[in-house]
């Protein structure tokens, strides 16, 4: 039997994060995890030639909020880092996001944009884009990542995609802190968690019936598998990875990410990883390790990663929620538990403040530095 008077299943950013901040107002807590591992989805480790890999993918990060960057500069030190990426089309290396400067050159300034409420993604795309640009870099990318017309995506999807001001290349200039923790996010995970009880390989849903949690159950992992898939499961993208180690090779390409937009190529991106390295580390590294993405629909839920952007998955995501809505004393939260793509600095943010409205709930005071 497992008793506290918290019980947080999953050991990853959401779940770390408000297991901390309860630790930190001497709450009774303890992180129930199935994998063999902490950091969950931004778990990384070292490659036997001593690159620094992301498992679960690439993973940047960038942060707005002083609030988050002060939080996890508590548990880590960073390396400023921002990413650069590229398309290859047609063989050559082409900036993504694409900049004004260049969409110009490709299609003038007089664009014929789609008009009126767009009503799916590629309609969002055209009503901010060149027709051209949207076939070059977005079209084959998109149908390739979901493996269906990008017509039948949310709209809403189209607001991840930007245009660079004239001149600037990186992903994301926008943020204040663009950068890496210096010995990766499985090190910070392990510093957020630090002094908490922890128990590995131990997956909750298969143990319920032996765990007690007084006050709260906080569960960050996937909402469907939670109600047993009662109405259904909700749809997710995946990769499939294949890491190559090419030991005669300083470097293989010229940036951390190529996209391959070109929807007869299989593969979506290839990541070099040494890219992602602070350059005094990177210099002493012989050879260099690549992973190839491939994406597929993974029906394990230990795989999921991108939630399914489109009405069918909203609707049946709306119907668990209210289930969830219902259950007192149990907050199921984070990427798997509201079937949402959060980007790290949202995670801990939204944990942040999930973990003020615990402590607000049961009158514990606490500094307000969450919220
Ligand atoms: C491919 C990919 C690339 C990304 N790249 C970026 C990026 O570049 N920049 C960025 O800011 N964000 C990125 N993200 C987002 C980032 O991964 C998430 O913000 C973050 O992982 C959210 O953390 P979480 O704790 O909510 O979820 P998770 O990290 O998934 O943690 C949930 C944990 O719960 C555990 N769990 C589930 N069910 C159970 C159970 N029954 N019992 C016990 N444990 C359980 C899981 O094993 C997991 O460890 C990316 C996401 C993906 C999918």
């Amino acid at each position: 039997m497992i008793k506290a008077d918290y019980v947080v299943v999953g050991a990853g950013l959401t779940g770390g994060t408000i297991a901390r901040i309860l630790k930190d107002h001497k709450q009774d807590v303890i992180i129930l995890e199935r994998k063999e591992h902490i950091a969950g989805n931004v778990y990384d480790y070292i490659h036997d030639c001593g690159v620094m890999i992301n498992k679960y993918g690439p993973h940047y990060f960038r942060c707005g909020s002083e609030k988050i960057w002060n939080f996890l500069n508590r548990f880590t030190e960073f390396y400023n880092w921002s990413a650069t990426l590229r398309s290859k089309v047609n063989g050559e290396y082409l900036n993504w996001p694409v900049n004004q400067d260049y969409i110009e050159k490709v299609a003038g300034t007089n664009w014929n944009l789609f008009r009126g409420e767009p009503s799916n993604f590629e309609e969002a795309c055209l009503a901010k884009m060149p027709k051209q640009l949207y076939e070059i870099f977005i079209k084959g990318y998109t149908e390739k990542q979901w493996g269906v017309k990008a017509t039948e995506l949310d709209k809403e999807l189209a607001n991840r995609i930007t245009i660079n001001k004239p001149n600037v290349n990186t992903l994301t200039p926008n943020h204040r802190w663009n950068a890496i923790p210096k010995n990766g996010y499985t090190e910070m995970v392990r510093n957020i968690i630090n002094g908490i009880e922890l128990k590995l390989d131990f997956d909750y849903l298969k143990n319920r019936e032996g765990i007690v949690a007084k006050k709260m159950l906080v569960f960050t992992g996937p909402i469907d598998e939670f109600f047993n898939y009662k109405y259904g499961k909700l749809n997710y993208r995946g990769q499939n990875r294949k890491i190559e180690y090419l030991h005669d090779i300083q470097q293989y390409q010229p940036c951390i990410q190529v996209n391959y937009p070109d929807s007869n190529d299989p593969r979506i991106r290839t990541i070099e990883w040494k890219h992602l390295m602070p350059d005094e580390k990177k210099d002493k590294i012989k050879g260099t390790v690549l992973t190839h993405e491939t994406p597929f629909t993974p029906q394990n839920s230990n795989q999921y990663e991108y939630p399914f952007p489109d009405k069918y998955n909203k609707n049946l995501y709306e119907k668990y929620k209210q289930n969830a809505d219902k259950l007192s004393n149990t907050l199921i939260c984070g990427r798997l538990g509201e079937y949402k793509y959060y980007d790290m600095d949202q995670a801990i943010g939204r944990a942040m403040m999930l973990a003020a409205g615990i402590l607000q709930k049961q009158n514990i005071s606490f500094v307000n530095e969450y919220n």
